[in-house]
């Protein structure tokens, strides 16, 4: 093909992927275009998680009729007219690429009105082209209405997800900015319903309430630190370390109050946390660092959710210092080991390990797999059946692997990753011959949960109820909990609750795995590295694991065990 320069249109739609993704990207460009513009109030609607219809209005400054149609433009802004203001950004959007690049993929209208204007004015654009325009009476501020998103681009609309993933996308981005706008009143409504409302009466902490409700707002302390030296600020909330998520996505940083992602600022929050947690457990934090615009080059992502540093380890040490000084001064004897029993249940109750116990599970060698159902199957159909080896233990390494003795040499046996097969093939099995594996709560537990994990309640609710929690919505976002998986043990429910839904969209955004729900039950219930394990529980792990149709690998895909053959010690040790 000879070289040639893209037509107009083609140019369009490319340039719009770069800004346009999915429903919640056109959220955020609106959003920081109603922020920009001084908006006290902004509701954003949206309609089958966004792809039928996303609206966005305000009360901001609004738009001179005259420039409406320039706004559609590409490259057309009112925020910067010089290289200088290139360097120093202080609004949220400056490259005037939002406007056009999503009314080239949709059916975009928008009506605005200057609050000292009589009248207001209205624009239609269709993939990009308008198609009306002229004067309409409307509320001071604008609204945007952008429906049939990528109606232009079938390819682009395939890769979207299910309606209520990208609803809980936009959730998620509109309480964010609720909490670091909290002079700012948003309002989300979902298909009709009130899903999100902040107060927007400037209170950090009611906006924070808003967000992660009573019981999680309530364990935030507040953050507040400077470095003297460059006068970098961090301000916002982090939990006290008795509140932990499974995974890191309760980590919202903010720089000069633009959501950003940012991996090193995740480790500086963890690094402050260091000997506060378990393994695998994170913080939640809402932070916002406030440093000096030139300090911070804002453009470097297409879509901005990267910004670079000029000083990155400067702001590394602000933010590891300032979350530390909050988390000494709520707990003054930092441990470093782990608090007795903090974080994580007695998950195993003690019978678990008898041989008695064992001997039930024992019954299963050689039984169907779990998820064949039909007799003799297992899982790997193609490959016969390797049972683990015959173990003897030798003893416990660092609180977390078994050393073994086997036929072939020596194993170490990953205990956490061990009793995770075991546990899931457990549920796995019950299920399969309907046997029921709840425990029932003898008091219901409330638990209050955020849009996304409410998401993943409901679209893994069967899979929940099988494996054995019963819960009903109890209003407002929380659930009563009546019942946990019998493999539990005594710890906190609800917070059993919490980490297998958190691990469940976690494990279900990397892997299109069989039985996620399964696999983060699993993975709740099992014992923890750091768990002190007598001769006679190892045995019985071991044993179990051997019984089951995979004993290799977790139910994540990880290794249970790895082995040292004795060829290979009697080569290190020159005997051969
Ligand atoms: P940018 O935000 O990068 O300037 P956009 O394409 O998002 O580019 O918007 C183009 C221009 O339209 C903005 O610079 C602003 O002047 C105007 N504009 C867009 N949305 C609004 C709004 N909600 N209220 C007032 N002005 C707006
Ligand atoms: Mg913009």
């Amino acid at each position: 093909m000879p070289i040639k320069v893209l037509s107009p249109d083609l140019a369009a739609k490319i340039a719009a992927g770069e800004v346009v993704e999915r429903p919640a990207s056109v959220v955020k460009e609106l959003v920081e275009n109603s922020i920009d513009a001084g908006a006290s109030q902004i509701t954003v609607e949206i309609k089958a998680g966004g792809v039928e219809q996303v609206k966005v209005i305000d009360d901001g400054h609004g738009i001179p009729t005259e420039e409406v149609a320039i706004a559609f433009q590409r490259h057309a802004t009112s925020k910067i007219d010089s290289q200088e203001q290139l360097n120093a950004i202080a609004t949220l959007g400056f490259r005037g690429e939002a406007l056009p690049s999503i009314a080239a993929v949709s059916r975009t209208v928008i009506t605005t009105r200057q609050p000292l204007n009589p009248g207001g004015f209205r624009m239609e654009l269709l993939w990009g082209e308008p198609v009306s325009s002229g004067s309409q009476g409307c509320p001071p501020g604008t609204a945007v209405e952008v429906s049939d998103l990528f109606g232009n681009l079938p390819a682009r609309r395939k890769f979207l997800r299910s309606a209520s993933a990208e609803t809980s996308r936009v959730q998620e981005f509109v309480s964010r900015y609720a909490l670091v706008f909290p002079g700012i009143r948003f309002r989300l409504m979902v298909d009709g319903r009130a899903s999100f409302t902040s107060p927007g009466n400037g209170v950090p902490r009611e906006a924070l309430l808003a967000v992660y409700g009573p019981q999680a707002a309530t364990a935030m302390l507040e953050v507040h630190g400077e470095d003297p030296e460059t006068g970098y600020q961090v301000d916002g909330f982090a939990g006290a370390p008795s509140l932990t998520r499974a995974n890191r996505t309760y980590m919202t940083f903010f720089v000069n109050r633009r959501w950003v992602q940012s991996r090193m600022l995740s480790f500086a929050v963890e690094e402050a946390y260091m000997g506060l947690l378990q393994v695998k457990r994170y913080p939640l934090a809402a932070l916002n660092i406030s440093i000096p615009y030139e300090d911070v080059d804002v453009n470097s992502h297409p879509s901005k959710r990267e910004v670079r540093f000029r000083e990155e380890s400067r702001v590394f040490s602000t933010v590891q210092r300032a979350v530390r000084a909050v988390l000494v001064a709520d707990s003054p004897v930092p441990s470093l080991a782990p608090p007795p029993g903090s974080d994580f249940p007695p998950a195993v109750a003690p019978s678990f390990f008898t041989r008695s116990a064992f001997g039930g599970a024992r019954n299963g060698v050689g039984m169907p797999g779990y998820r064949g159902g039909d007799s003799g199957g297992t899982t790997d159909a193609a490959a016969p059946r390797q049972p683990a080896p015959p173990l003897r233990v030798v003893g416990q390494l660092k609180l977390t692997y078994i050393v073994a003795e086997g036929a072939e040499g020596m194993f170490l046996v990953d205990q956490h990753a061990a009793h995770e097969r075991v546990l899931f093939d457990r549920i796995c099995q019950k299920t399969l011959e309907q046997e029921p594996q709840s425990q029932p709560l003898l008091e219901p537990a409330p638990v209050e949960l955020t849009p996304a994990q409410g998401d993943t309640l409901e679209t893994n609710r069967e899979a929940l109820e099988n494996y054995g929690f019963q819960f009903e919505p109890f209003g407002d976002g929380s659930y009563l909990l009546r019942a946990v998986p019998a493999i539990f043990g005594e710890g906190d429910p609800a917070k059993a609750l919490l980490d297998v839904l958190d691990m469940t969209a976690f494990e279900g955004l990397v892997r299109q795995k069989e039985d996620v729900t399964a696999a983060s039950i699993a993975c709740h219930g099992a014992i923890r590295a750091g768990k002190s394990l007598t001769e006679p529980e190892m045995v019985a792990l071991l044993e179990q694991l051997e019984a089951t149709p995979n004993p290799h690998t977790c139910p994540h895909g990880r290794p249970t065990m790895v082995h040292f053959s004795s060829q290979h010690m009697e080569r290190e040790f020159g005997r051969r």
